[in-house]
């Protein structure tokens, strides 16, 4: 049992030690990659699951690291928060889909709802609200068009306060989506829906669908609660036609999934809209 004690913490250390150095040296170029302009946006196309039409897209950020390509969020916003840039990150986002759905606009694409994802140090700030209504009032974002999500358990770890940003943002005509609904627990529970437009249904309820029972009857509870309330519904990571079918079967409003589409350039959303029968 020693020498295999021994092993294993000779096997550790050297890991370790890669592990802490590789996310020192991460946290040092994403210090730098605001200013180097190494961020950029994809859009996910949402369809109406009865017309098949693409009615929104969601602004998903990608990190186009020096050395090593294309980073997905996963990889770098957990640091991002963890160092303190998200907020800026978060700001930084919001200028571009402002930019972004202005271009649109401009080439006349129908105007489309579109989604940013926010930390939660990020929705949770004093001052978001502010940030926001400046972006809407003084730089021209279209509100309605905008809609800014939420993870469940950001929502937990926020607590009270909110519910009082929700009803601030929805106030200036901006809608709130709950994402990654059913993951965080019992936040129904305390929270007040009112201010709330959508949940978007994770995507590991969704995977099992149709088959697996459990997942059935949580998506269809989900609709039945988002239906009474009036408050809308969008499924993520739908990659079957048999989801695809269930869901709109239930009831669900919108999708976002493989099945669809992939999270695309901007130019790859003008193109899809803009040329008849691209979808
Ligand atoms: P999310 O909001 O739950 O976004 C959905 C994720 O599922 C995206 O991953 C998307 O590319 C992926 N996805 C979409 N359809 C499918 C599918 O059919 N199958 C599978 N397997 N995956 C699918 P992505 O782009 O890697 O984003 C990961 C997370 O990072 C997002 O989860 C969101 O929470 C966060 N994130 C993305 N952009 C931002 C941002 O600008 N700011 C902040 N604070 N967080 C962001
Ligand atoms: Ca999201
Ligand atoms: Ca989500
Ligand atoms: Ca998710």
């Amino acid at each position: 049992a020693k020498t295999e004690e021994r092993n294993t913490f000779r096997f550790y250390t050297p890991m370790m030690h890669a592990d802490a150095r590789k996310r020192l040296l991460l946290g040092a170029d994403l210090r730098q990659a605001l200013a180097r302009d190494e961020f950029y946006l994809v859009y996910q196309p949402s369809i109406e699951l009865r017309s098949g039409r693409v009615v929104a897209v969601e602004a998903l950020l990608r990190w186009r690291h020096p050395t090593r390509g294309e980073l997905l969020p996963d990889e770098f916003i957990p640091l991002a928060e963890s160092l303190g840039l998200i907020r800026r990150i978060d700001s930084w986002t919001m200028q571009n889909v402002r930019e972004q759905i202005r271009r649109w606009d401009l080439a006349r694409l129908p105007p489309l709802r579109v989604a940013m994802n926010v930390s939660a140090s990020t929705f949770g700030h004093p001052s978001f609200v502010d940030d926001v209504k400046q972006a809407v009032q003084t730089n021209g974002l279209p509100a309605k068009q905008l809609l800014i999500e939420i993870t469940e358990s950001a929502i937990l770890r926020l607590g009270e306060d909110t519910e009082r940003t929700m009803h601030a943002l929805h106030a200036l005509g901006i809608g709130v989506a709950i994402d990654d609904f059913g993951t965080g627990y019992s936040s129904l529970a305390y929270l007040k829906l009112s201010a709330v437009d959508y949940f978007k249904i994770d995507r590991s309820f969704v995977s099992g669908l149709p088959g697996e029972g459990n997942d059935v009857a949580i998506v269809e509870a989900m609709l039945a609660i988002a239906k009474s309330l009036g408050i809308g519904t969008i499924a993520e990571g739908i990659e079957t036609k048999a989801q695809h079918d269930f869901l709109l079967r239930a009831g669900c409003g919108e999708g976002q999934g493989y099945l669809y589409a992939r999270p695309l350039a901007a130019s790859e959303i003008e193109r899809m809209l803009l040329t008849p029968n691209a979808r």
